[in-house]
């Protein structure tokens, strides 16, 4: 099968900036993009660089954008992208890591957060069975980490997270899943303080763009996030913007039927903070300029019965 690979070079301390070069490539139809890779550097340039290792998708080395979203290229055919109408694939090296070296990144980054979340095992120092026996978790326990067990640290999820991008405090979607497989840990006795942890590392900073569910392992990074969020509120620990904007936002739905944005902002102010409201006029005044304030004010929906019925549905599956 034919295939062009549009590979973007870069040597940062020879090149001023980075360009992209051609390559023609005649393989077998099931070849991956990383024998593609494989394939111009043992026959057309040894000099391009990027990492691979197992080629079974287990060590995580090969992460690399194509045409736009981060993959695992030893897990991606070249078929498939031709399938998809790109007979051309452009390869770039992955978002909010700097480059090394045309396809190789620096993942400090990706490290640090990782560490951040401290992620091991910290029982109570009480509960821990003497060294010649197991400390032993039956399979329904582990269930709530059951996906986390597999991310292997690729960083695809990373280089797609939006707000990774834009934000360097965010902890971003894999080590929030790595967090997660912690806090859900019934042999972990540090969960609170994991918890409030995680909200300074921007647990609340998620944007809901979904991409980190496009996992090679099926870690799901985004549920766990939403888990970890409903797992904080039940801890108690709501005294930040994030779980007050979602019970607000919750208890506003569940009101009305429909989100009152305008007392949404005012009650998480505070009603009665007469100096906070006086503060957010300036901004109500530019959006209502702008047609963004809901005019007339805020219209509870037809039914809001049938809204209420639904909230008490999925409050008793709750308690269930
Ligand atoms: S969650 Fe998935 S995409 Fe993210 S680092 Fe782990 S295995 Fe890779």
């Amino acid at each position: 099968m034919k295939s062009t690979f549009l590979i973007q070079r870069y040597v940062p301390e020879q090149d001023s900036a980075p360009h992209v070069e051609r390559y023609e490539l005649d393989l077998w139809d099931e070849a991956t993009i990383l024998d593609g890779l494989l394939a111009i550097k043992d026959s057309q340039d040894d000099s391009l660089a990027f990492r691979r290792a197992c080629r079974h998708a287990i060590c995580g080395s090969c992460s690399m954008v194509v045409n736009g979203y981060t993959k695992l290229v030893c897990k991606t055919a070249i078929a498939s992208e031709v399938k998809r109408g790109r007979s051309e694939l452009k390869i770039t090296p992955m978002r909010s890591m700097k480059v090394l070296k045309d396809l190789i990144v620096d993942m400090s980054p990706f490290w640090k957060h990782f560490r951040d979340v401290e992620p091991w095992l910290q029982p109570d120092p009480a509960k821990v069975p003497p060294p010649n026996e197991e400390y032993r978790v039956t399979p329904q326990q582990l269930a709530p980490s059951r996906k986390d067990l597999n991310c292997i640290l690729c960083a695809v999820c990373f280089s797609d997270c939006g707000v990774t991008e834009v934000d360097s405090h965010f902890a971003g979607p894999p080590a929030l899943a790595k967090a997660h497989r912690f806090v859900t840990d019934p042999r972990d006795s540090k969960r609170k303080e994991r918890l409030e942890k995680l909200v300074d590392l921007g647990l609340w900073d998620c944007a809901h763009a979904y991409n980190c569910m496009e996992c090679p392992k099926h870690v799901d990074p985004a549920h766990a996030i939403a888990d970890l969020r409903r797992i904080s509120i039940e801890a108690g620990i709501t005294n930040n913007i994030g779980a007050k904007h979602s019970q607000q936002f919750t208890k506003s739905v569940g009101r009305n039927g429909r989100l009152d944005e305008t007392r949404l902002v005012m009650e998480l102010t505070g009603i009665t903070n007469v100096t906070g409201q006086i503060r957010n006029a300036p901004q109500g005044v530019r959006m209502l300029l702008k047609g963004k304030l809901p005019l007339p004010m805020h219209q509870k929906v037809d039914n809001p019965k049938e809204v209420r019925r639904i909230f008490e549905t999925v409050g008793t599956k709750d308690e269930q």
